[in-house]
């Protein structure tokens, strides 16, 4: 029996462990722990690889989002829209903020956004509007853009799990005020530990973020404004910056993989749906089953771990009961997380796994 995890760190490190441990030990020889060039390189070479102005790096993609939000004015009573079926970071965010939760439902066939819901939850006291590009697809940004001039909303992209996504041709960062980016272990550029990123074309919000982020100095002792210890470590900037040059390769894989799966997996489940104007990077390859969980099991049995992202929305959520919505507030999300269920597609994942893996869900519809 095979055994293949959901995701393989360890393959991924192997694959340039060589790499990665110079970038570590130069960091250490040098003993520059705090901000300094590791810092400063990394930031400079993925705002280039996003085609972005500006990339600040900071603790966390949860952090991201908060700086974000930070930035961009949120302040108590504004109401900020997102989607339920995202991770909690993206909603706690506004809460730390003092925002309103605003949810609006889901496409059934991308599991983003739904634009026409979206034009009509927008009010007087919308203030921003974060968009999740989750299993790393993003939705029709353009028309999205367009909305929040209209109404004056800041935007931004939670592009947590959407590392090299495209809409149109841009990445994350392109179409919004601010784009969030999560470098969590497990994300498709991850680092050994917690870690993220603010990307923007924008001087000024860069600017006010990184007073943000590093208690409001100009210099060491001299604070503009009340700030917050947000910063990136160097040791983990390093390890993104030895992974960096990799991540173009990597995304390939990812989409190597989907088509393989797009081409064997067609007749027995629903899969995911790769928008014209989309560039899909597959943080997640999530297929559709009404025998979601009895799939599942089977393939656990075959030593095959699956996982779902996510099992309960976020509007039914113990955490967010105060709210008061109901069984039914967002039917598709609540629909999506019944069926759905992801399965292996890292970088490294061989074609005899991926083999093994059709093999045991083509034997399970049998
Ligand atoms: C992972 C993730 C986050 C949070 O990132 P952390 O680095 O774990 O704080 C936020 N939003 C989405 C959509 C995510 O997938």
């Amino acid at each position: 029996m095979m055994k293949i995890p959901l995701v393989d760190l360890k393959e991924n490190y192997l694959s340039i462990k060589d790499e990665i441990d110079r970038a570590i030990q130069e960091v250490i020889d040098s003993t520059s722990f705090i901000m300094g060039p590791y810092l400063k390189t990394f930031e400079k070479n993925f705002a280039s690889f996003c085609n972005a102005k500006h990339c600040i790096g900071c603790s966390s993609g949860t952090i991201a989002v908060h700086l974000a939000l930070l930035a961009g004015g949120i302040i108590k009573g504004d109401e900020v829209i997102t989607v339920p079926n995202t991770f909690i970071a993206t909603t706690e965010c506004i809460s730390y903020v003092d925002g309103t939760i605003k949810f609006v439902d889901v496409e059934s066939d991308t599991a983003l956004i739904n634009i026409d819901h979206l034009k009509k939850a927008i009010t007087k006291k919308t203030k921003a509007l974060i968009v999740v590009h989750l299993y790393g697809q993003m939705p029709n940004m353009k028309q999205i853009r367009e909305l929040a001039d209209a109404h004056d909303l800041f935007l931004i992209e939670d592009a947590a799990q959407a590392h090299a996504a495209e809409w149109d041709g841009h990445q994350p960062g392109y179409y919004g005020d601010v784009a969030s980016y999560s470098f969590f272990p497990a994300k498709n550029l991850g680092c050994f530990g917690d870690g993220g990123a603010v990307v923007t074309n924008n001087d000024e919000l860069a600017e006010h973020i990184r007073l943000l982020l590093n208690h409001g100095r100009t210099t060491k002792y001299e604070h503009q404004i009340e700030g917050y210890n947000y910063r990136l470590d160097p040791l983990q900037a390093a390890v993104l910056n030895a992974k960096l040059p990799h991540l173009s390769t990597w995304t390939d894989l990812r989409r190597k993989h989907a088509r393989f799966y797009d081409t064997h997996l067609s007749s027995m489940v629903e899969r995911p749906v790769e928008s014209p104007g989309a560039k899909h990077v597959y943080y997640m390859y999530e297929i559709r089953t009404p025998r979601r969980d009895e799939l599942m099991e089977y393939l656990k049995k075959q030593g095959i771990s699956c996982g779902i992202h996510y099992p309960l929305p976020l509007h039914l959520q113990p955490a967010y009961r105060h709210l008061g919505f109901v069984k039914g507030d967002f039917p598709i999300s609540e629909q999506l997380a019944t069926e759905i269920l992801s399965i292996p597609i890292y970088p490294e994942l061989t074609t005899e796994q991926q083999q093994y893996i059709i093999d045991h869900i083509t034997t399970f519809f049998k």
